[in-house]
């Protein structure tokens, strides 16, 4: 198994209380011993009427080989694939994905452009055929048990799984301005990789401000000149100024206030100072932060900016759990999540008993 640089990764064979591939056949659990057990026998069924499309309720309280937390396209891509290989699997998910506001997925091979809810709806079809099992819900904690690991859910009873796969994603910030939550996705932007062929030689409005705001508008000269940074009233470097106005860019340090427009397209941004700046879309530098509760709580290494640190094989600092995603330091795109729930999954995989 390959190791992060200053040897994170702990090896299975070392010591590390490496769980066992508990296995789920027909339905009925076989081969799980210890906390696992006992559990399985305290569990209830939880209500059938909570639960929607995508629910499963009848594979609550059971144990898993693998439970994925998370079905967006890293969590569903590893539970297809994970199935594909006949392992048991469970996806707990939320529902919040990140892109689920967007007109289109951008830069997805063989599906440019397609709606987010239908590559999730497609990909769920497609997990749940291959024999995944796919629950709405929450995972509200996860415990290391002497063999594998014992899954919380907010709302039902929990399961057990030798493997845990974490693809949980982000959470967005967005900038304090009226009315751009209307906007985003459709004509507000964060992602020049994965919008800017939009935006083709159009009037945009970057809000951007500090070390990001010149490097950001002018990864946007790619695609359009028509450009006006808006630093949200924070001063901005005269050297920084000057580059960008030589390149054709209009510099503001006003404040922008609010937006304009209507049915998801925006026509201008409304500065502090009363004008307002015509425009065809808007660019801003995101910020955001990690959803890594589980992962923290689990003990596994986080960056300093708290995404899961995982080794190439996706594997965490923790023996048995592995990270997907957005959640990793990756770059943020919805097919490199989705190749990593494939490395994730073919590692689990081959981590687990052989079924021979
Ligand atoms: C507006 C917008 C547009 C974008 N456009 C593009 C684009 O055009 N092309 C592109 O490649 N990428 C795009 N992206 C980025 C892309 O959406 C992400 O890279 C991708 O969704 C990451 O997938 P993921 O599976 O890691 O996380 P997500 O898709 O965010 O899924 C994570 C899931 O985990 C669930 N979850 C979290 N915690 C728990 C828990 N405790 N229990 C149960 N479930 C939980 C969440 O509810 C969520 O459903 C865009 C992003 C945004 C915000």
């Amino acid at each position: 198994m390959a190791g992060l640089p200053g040897g994170l990764v702990r090896e299975p064979d070392q010591g590390e209380p490496w769980p066992t591939g508990a296995r789920v056949a027909n339905g009925r659990e076989q081969g799980l011993d210890g906390v696992g057990t006992r559990k399985q026998k305290e569990m209830d069924m939880p209500d059938k009427e909570t639960h929607t499309e995508m629910d499963m309720p009848d594979e609550a309280g059971r144990a898993y080989d693998v439970v994925i937390v998370g079905g967006g396209p890293a969590g569903l891509t590893a539970a297809l694939s994970l199935a594909h290989c006949r392992r048991s699997v469970l996806v707990v998910d939320a529902g919040e994905q990140r892109n689920l506001a967007s007109h289109g997925v951008h830069n997805y091979l063989g599906l440019e452009g397609v709606a987010p809810h239908e590559l999730l709806r497609r990909g769920r079809a497609e997990a749940r055929e291959a024999g995944a099992a796919l629950r709405d819900g929450h995972v509200a904690a996860i415990q290391r048990r002497a063999t594998g690991f014992a899954v919380a859910l907010e709302d039902g009873a929990p399961v057990t799984a030798s493997r845990v796969i974490l693809a949980t994603g982000l959470v967005d910030v967005l900038p304090d301005v009226e009315h751009l939550p209307e906007f985003y996705g459709t004509s507000v932007f964060h992602c020049p990789f994965c919008d800017g062929a939009t935006v083709d030689d159009r009037r945009v409005v970057v809000l951007s401000w500090g070390d990001r705001a010149e490097g950001f508008t002018r990864e946007l000269c790619a695609w359009t000149r028509r450009l006006t940074l808006v630093t949200q009233g924070h001063p901005i470097d005269e050297g920084v100024r000057a580059r960008l106005e030589r390149g054709g860019v209009t510099v503001r340090t006003d404040c922008a206030l609010r937006l304009e427009g209507r049915d998801g397209q925006v026509a201008g941004v409304a500065l502090d100072d009363g004008e307002t700046v015509p425009c065809d879309a808007v660019f801003f530098s995101i910020a955001h932060r990690t959803r890594a509760e589980l992962a923290r709580a689990l003990g596994c290494a986080l960056t300093a900016e708290g995404y899961v640190r995982v080794d190439p094989r996706q594997q965490t600092t923790e023996p048995g759990v592995y990270a997907a995603g957005d959640i990793t330091p990756t770059d943020e795109a919805a097919l490199i999540a989705a190749a990593q729930g494939l490395t994730a999954a073919v590692a689990v995989h081959e981590s687990l008993p052989s079924p021979f």
